[in-house]
């Protein structure tokens, strides 16, 4: 299609005047302009349905966040250095969601004002969207592992459960058992998952003062500061990267599909003994709950649980970087870490949190904040937790919990995966189709017999997708995972959408003579960038898994 001056003019000055090594989405970038509930929409007024965007957790310029924000500005917004009284409440509310490895957090809400012009969910769930005026939320707070006192926002009455609810017959397993670990009672407030995860390092430091090794999870992203940088994989074996650190230790990431990796008590062992053989101590593994980067890997059930155990016992502290799988994406819980049984040490949020609103959080115990601040540094964050960050963060959390929007994310979730193990069943490229709610995989491979990665297929069905104005996006080491993790407002009739086109794509489109060319490009990938890569992360495993010392990686 033809691109207008105003798109022409963006695309040269971007080129010419903004950090080179930031990237654009897609072959020809897209030039949005206005997004709404789960679509985003171009200069020239055509609508894309957007499945990757899991910032905009409850919908793109959901009025209820921006009006909050917006009122907030228009009052007062200033730094965490004076009280007010939306700091604690957010603070609490926050916390009560954490505090609980049962699934059930946020669970039942009030019932949304759904009819009057919050349509964004289109199979009635109703979301953030319109005129919903000024709700409310009641968390319960589970700490201990009882149930006891409710965080409820002032005039707001628990109602019954939204339609989407009670449509939905069966629960989810409730398969965590209880544990009573770490109580998360104190937040820092930061203004990105970066911050929060550096924080993260910097609290470890102050905890484990002689434990300066840490453990990450191959193929993870934590962040971008210089920090986090070292602490990423993704990064420091990816593009660019330069390497491990002597003080990083890689835990080979499970690989369900291919049956690799699957034991964490042997993962915790092998770093544990990994740093010991550096001449160091273990004081932290930092790992998300469900990889996102990693290739929206979901962990084998009771891995983290047995990772958590091990490490614990040798004193190590456990982090959850929960910025992309948190605020009830996974469906069947609230958290991430939730779905596995474990209670992190400490946790880190970011981008749904205030919808795009700079926010982001760190949640952690009494003793690790004790030690935190125990030198007497001041921490002190310009923005973090500033007045009309607050509000931004207080109108998602109302908005998820009125519109049931974490049960919304399980059934609609569950209606994707369903849809794409059909397509797995007919299409020899689709190999693996994973996930937890809303937060979905689909790795595409050469062939089903050799499993072999095939990135340059993957692209290549991003961009089929995108003519068909679907976004989609890939990920992962060997970037042959298609994502899937859309607004949260994301209904049924979406799902079917998604699912169609790319039935239609992969059925028409994708001919013998364009996998024999494609064949030829992953040749060429797979020898210039992958295959190198891979190798990597195979020497890791055998280093880690042979006690043998190895050469610089
Ligand atoms: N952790 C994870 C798991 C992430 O995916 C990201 C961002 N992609 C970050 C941390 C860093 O967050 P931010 O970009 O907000 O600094």
């Amino acid at each position: 299609s033809g691109v207008s001056s105003a798109y022409s003019t963006a695309l040269a000055a971007r080129r010419r005047s903004y950090g080179p090594n930031t990237s654009l989405s897609y072959e020809q970038p897209l030039m949005i302009v206005r997004g709404h509930g789960t679509y985003l929409y171009d200069d020239q007024g055509v609508q894309y349905l957007d499945c990757i965007n899991n910032v905009s957790h409850v919908g793109h310029a959901n009025a209820e966040v921006a009006a909050s924000a917006s009122a907030q500005l228009h009052t007062l917004n200033t730094n965490s250095r004076y009280l007010h009284p939306d700091l604690p409440l957010y603070t609490e509310l926050l916390l009560s969601t954490l505090n609980s490895t049962s699934d059930k957090s946020l669970h039942s809400g009030n019932k949304g004002s759904s009819a009057g012009g919050c349509s964004d969910i289109s199979d009635g769930c109703g979301s953030g969207g319109g005129n919903c005026s000024r709700g409310g939320y009641s968390g319960s707070n589970t700490r201990r592992s009882s149930s006891s006192s409710n965080v409820t926002f002032p005039g707001i009455q628990p109602q019954s459960q939204p339609q989407c609810q009670q449509q939905q017959q069966s629960q989810p397993p409730s398969s965590s058992p209880t544990i009573s670990q770490p109580n998360l009672e104190v937040l820092y407030l930061v203004c990105s998952g970066s911050e929060a995860n550096d924080l993260a390092l910097r609290i470890i430091a102050a905890a484990r003062p002689g434990a300066t090794h840490i453990a990450v999870m191959g193929g993870a992203y934590h962040g971008h500061t210089s920090a986090l940088i070292q602490v990423s994989p993704y990064k420091f074996w990816g593009q660019g990267g330069t390497g491990r650190q002597p003080h990083v230790h890689v835990v080979p990431c499970p690989d369900p599909y291919r049956g690799d990796n699957l034991d964490g008590r042997a993962a915790a062992r092998a770093a544990l003994a990994a740093a010991a053989r550096a001449g160091g101590q273990l004081g932290a593994f930092l790992c998300e709950s469900v990889l996102s980067c990693g290739g929206q890997v979901v962990l084998p059930q009771g891995y983290l649980k047995e990772l958590y155990d091990e490490l614990r016992s040798a004193g190590v502290l456990l982090v959850a970087d929960e910025v992309q799988c948190g605020f009830g994406r996974c469906g069947r819980a609230f958290w991430g870490f939730q779905t596995q049984g474990v209670a992190p040490d400490i946790v880190t949020m970011g981008k749904p949190i205030g919808n795009g609103y700079p926010l982001a959080a760190l949640a952690t115990t009494r003793e690790l904040a004790a030690a935190f601040s125990a030198p007497g540094m001041e921490y002190f964050n310009t923005y973090g937790g500033s007045t009309a960050a607050v509000a931004a963060g207080l109108a998602v959390l109302r908005v998820i919990q009125r519109d049931g929007l974490q049960h919304h994310a399980q059934r609609v979730g569950e209606f994707i995966l369903s849809g794409l193990r059909r397509l797995r069943a007919t299409y020899e490229v689709v190999g693996d189709v994973r996930g937890l709610g809303l937060f979905l995989g689909i790795e595409i491979v050469r062939d089903k017999a050799s499993k072999r990665h095939a990135p340059a297929t993957a692209r290549w069905l991003k961009e089929r997708m995108k003519a068909r104005r679907v976004l989609l996006s890939t990920d992962g080491p060997y970037d042959n995972v298609l994502k899937i993790k859309p607004p949260l407002v994301f209904g049924i009739r979406e799902a079917e959408m998604l699912l169609g086109q790319l039935s239609e794509v992969l059925e028409r489109e994708l001919t013998a003579d364009v996998l024999h060319q494609l064949n030829q490009r992953e040749d060429e990938v797979w020898a210039s960038v992958y295959g190198p890569r891979y190798l990597q992360y195979r020497e890791n495993e055998r280093m880690l898994y042979s006690g043998l010392p190895h050469a610089r990686l």
